[in-house]
């Protein structure tokens, strides 16, 4: 069983406010060191069931949130090309995600946006709203690949259950308001225990599939950020349509890639 773990930093336990987050201070070293710990509880779950090859990726604002020295050396750390080049290759048997929050627009869902928080106000896949757990999930389909675990808040858990109902969740705290949350008891407890359910259980969870060819739509908050975003991929010469003043659209007939999926310019 090889297994593929994607983290992002705010569904991890121990960060309940978004000034935990914030790069260059005191709490965000704390907020990482809770990243490392909650991706090694994973990590050792993985290793305790089985689990032959182990990926992570630091997903969360591009990445320089995990220092590689601190995690568990049985996983290794790839980046976005090479986790697409282990899913052409068929070498992942199920997809993990750690760190999950619910997407832009989520009432109770702590810091919920999708991808970029400031500018992105829906993204869509095939007509319908996507989190940025269904976006991989998605891209995980298109190569068969289950995503059979989330961990986050609540509402991350329970967005994920409405997107793949077999998936397995560790909610580890819940929103009080969109930029605070509290903590849940036995977040270690809770994310093993979910971890090794998943993975026990991952061949009886269904890949999230979508139809292709897939539309894609992505609607920013305002005209500018769009007409930004519209230059620039025409310039890389980019078929994209043009909706309204702050959406666009394409059609993908084949996905080989996490940017196939994205406007990025
Ligand atoms: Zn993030």
């Amino acid at each position: 069983m090889n297994v593929f773990i994607m983290t992002d930093i705010e569904g991890i336990p121990g960060i309940t406010s978004i000034d935990d987050i914030q790069r260059g201070t005191e709490s965000y070293d704390n907020a990482c060191c809770m990243l490392e710990k909650t991706l090694n509880w994973v990590i050792d779950t993985c290793v305790e069931n089985g689990a032959e090859n182990i990926y992570y990726l630091d997903g969360h604002g591009g990445g320089g949130n995990i220092k590689e020295e601190n995690i568990n050396p049985r996983a290794v750390k790839v980046n976005i090309e090479e986790w697409a080049k282990l899913l052409q290759e068929g070498k992942i048997d199920c997809h993990l995600e750690v760190g999950s929050h619910a997407r832009a627009g989520t009432l109770g869902g702590f810091l919920d946006h999708t991808f970029n928080s400031k500018v992105i106000f829906e993204y869509m896949l095939n007509g319908k709203p996507c989190s940025e757990l269904s976006f991989t999930a998605a891209l995980c389909g298109c190569f068969d690949v289950p995503c059979v675990l989330c961990v986050g808040d609540k509402a991350a858990c329970r967005q994920a259950k409405a997107y793949i109902p077999a998936i397995r969740t560790a909610a580890v705290k819940q929103g009080t308001e969109r930029n605070r949350c509290q903590d849940l008891p036995n977040a270690e407890q809770i994310v093993k225990e979910a971890t090794a359910d998943a993975l026990k259980d991952y061949r009886n969870i269904p890949p999230y599939k979508l139809s292709l060819p897939i539309t894609v739509q992505q609607t920013t908050y305002r005209t500018d950020m769009t007409d930004r975003i519209y230059a620039a991929l025409l310039e890389k010469g980019q078929t994209v349509e043009r909706v309204d003043a702050r959406t666009l659209r394409k059609t993908v007939t084949e996905v080989t890639n996490y940017f196939d999926l994205r406007f990025w310019a």
